[in-house]
C-alpha cells in the first residue's frame, strides 16, 4: 500500500497547505481518505480526481469534507471521462443530514459504514472505531494482505485506541498539541501520540492534523520521545509512506 499525504492541517489551511486528505493506493485502486480543504488542488498533482475510485469520510467536520462538494462537481463536469458510473463516497450514517450530502444524482452515491462490520473497499478491508468528538467520528483501520495502516481520525485520547492500533504498520495520528496542553481537548497531544504509538507496538508513527502555529520539529521531537523506539515521521504535503 502506498499512502500519500495530500493535506495535514488541523481546522484550516495554512501557507498552501491543505488540511486532512489521505490518497490509498494499490493494485491500480485510488482511494482518497478524507477530503478537507486544498485536497482536491493537491490530488490532481498525483491523479485524475476523475480516477478515484472511492472517498471514505472518517467524520463530517470542515476541514475533512471541505473538497467534497468541489469533487463532486469535477465528476458532474467530465462525465466522460469519469473511471466509474458514480463515485463511491463513504460516510458513517450518524449524522442524516451530512450523509445525505455524499449522493449527488448521477454523480457521486453515499454509502454508509459503521463500526460492528467491516467494509470491502477496493482491495482493502476498512474496519471503523468510534473515537470521542464533538461530532461523530471513526478512526479507521486499513489491512491489504499482512499489512495494516490505522488512521485515528480526530479524537481525543482514549485506551481503546491502543487495541485498535494494535501491531500496525503505520499509524497516524491526530496530533493538534504540543505536551504541556491542558484542559478539556478533542484531539491528541504529542505525549499522547508518542505514548499511543509505544503502547500499541506499532511499526511507524506519522503525526498529523498538526497545528498552525506550533513549530513542527517541536511536535516532532516531543512525539519522538514519547514514543521510544518507533520511528516517528511528521505529515507534510507530499510525503508518500510504503506500507
Ligand atoms: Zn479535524
Ligand atoms: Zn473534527
Amino acid at each position: 500500500m502506498l499512502i500519500t499525504v495530500l493535506g495535514y492541517y488541523g481546522g484550516y489551511p495554512y501557507k498552501g497547505h491543505g488540511t486532512s486528505g489521505y490518497l490509498l493506493q494499490d493494485e491500480g485502486q485510488n482511494i482518497l481518505i478524507d477530503c478537507g480543504s486544498g485536497v482536491l488542488n493537491e490530488l490532481s498533482n498525483y491523479i485524475d480526481p476523475l480516477q478515484l475510485d472511492a472517498v471514505v469520510l472518517s467524520h463530517y467536520h470542515h476541514d475533512h469534507t471541505a473538497d467534497l462538494g468541489v469533487l463532486q462537481y469535477n465528476w458532474q463536469l467530465d462525465p466522460q471521462n469519469r473511471k466509474h458510473e458514480v463515485l463511491p463516497i463513504y460516510g458513517h450514517t450518524q449524522d442524516f443530514v451530512n450523509f445525505a450530502q455524499l449522493t449527488m444524482d448521477g454523480v457521486s452515491q453515499g454509502i454508509a459504514y459503521n463500526d460492528y462490520e467491516t467494509s470491502e473497499i477496493g482491495p482493502f478491508k476498512f474496519e471503523f472505531l468510534r473515537t470521542i468528538h464533538p461530532v461523530p467520528a471513526y478512526a479507521m483501520k486499513i489491512t491489504k494482505d499482512d499489512k495494516s495502516i490505522v488512521y485515528t481520525s480526530d479524537t481525543a485520547y482514549f485506551d481503546g485506541l491502543i487495541d485498535f492500533a494494535k501491531g500496525s504498520d503505520l499509524l497516524i495520528t491526530d496530533t493538534n498539541f504540543a505536551e504541556d496542553k491542558t484542559g478539556k481537548i478533542w484531539h491528541m497531544t504529542t505525549k499522547q501520540s508518542g505514548k499511543l504509538a509505544k503502547d500499541a507496538g506499532v511499526k511507524r508513527l506519522m503525526i498529523s492534523h498538526l497545528p498552525q502555529k506550533i513549530d513542527v520539529d517541536t511536535m516532532l521531537k516531543q512525539s519522538q520521545n514519547y514514543a521510544g523506539n518507533v520511528p516517528t515521521i511528521n505529515a507534510f504535503t507530499g510525503l508518500e509512506v510504503e506500507v
